[in-house]
């Protein structure tokens, strides 16, 4: 069995060491725990213990496990942390307080749609597939300025950058590479590092980790 609120508490350690090291508040670091495919009684636990920021890469699994939830916890925040559909824009925008994945104009104006309609905006990051690779979702880094701000232009709260960077190597120049777009485009909110590399991405400058299975042990 996973004892997830022991993880918890070691993960929250670790971040806390890691800030720490690099002369960094813990506070200045938030933890987003990722919890795809992760049943809601298991959801629980974490909610007992106090975390209150999620991650989830599908809307539909989302829209099945969050809404009770948000309705009784109302200071829970949801990010959407998958790639997006426009086909979807709708329904995320109803259930997310932020967007961390947008990475195309057409996202963009499907978003601005439904925004307009639910009268809610939610805010959001612009993905950025930093190390080019094709099988990943993600604005190409020499596009990312462009998209920042045609981003703001339609109305929205830009708060940062996301990326995912290749599971292979060294992590830390990919992380540097963000750290640097979100800078010249005055971001303050650089959400990267996951279970396998979230000290290194807190060491260069993460401000949102996303961890799952170190929370929630591995997935199936
Ligand atoms: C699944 C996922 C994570 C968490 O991955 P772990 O290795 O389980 O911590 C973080 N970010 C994104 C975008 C994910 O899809």
């Amino acid at each position: 069995m996973t004892d997830i609120a022991a993880n918890l508490a070691e993960v929250r350690r670790r971040i806390a060491d890691a800030a720490a090291q690099a002369g960094r508040r813990a506070e200045e670091v938030v933890l987003v725990a990722v919890s795809k495919t992760v049943e809601v009684s298991r959801l629980e636990i974490a909610l007992k213990e106090g975390q209150r920021v999620f991650g989830e890469n599908r809307v539909q699994e989302a829209e099945a496990k969050w809404p009770a939830l948000k309705a009784r916890h109302p200071d829970l925040r949801l990010r959407l942390i998958g790639p997006l559909q426009t086909n979807k824009a709708k329904d995320a925008v109803r259930l997310f307080d932020v967007i961390e994945t947008v990475d195309r104009e057409r996202l963009v104006a499907a978003l601005a749609r439904a925004a307009d309609q639910a009268g809610r905006r939610p805010r959001v990051l612009v993905q950025v597939n930093i190390g080019r690779e094709p099988q990943k979702a993600g604005a190409d880094p020499d596009h990312a300025d462009r998209l920042i701000e045609t981003t703001r232009r339609t109305g929205f709260v830009v708060d940062g950058v996301m990326c995912i960077p290749p599971a292979e190597g060294d992590p830390a120049p990919h992380f540097d590479r963000l750290a640097g777009i979100a800078r010249r485009n005055g971001l303050a909110q650089l959400s990267m590092g996951m279970s396998g590399d979230f000290e290194t991405a807190i060491r260069h400058g993460a401000t949102h980790v996303r961890v799952g299975s170190a929370i929630f042990g591995a997935r199936a």
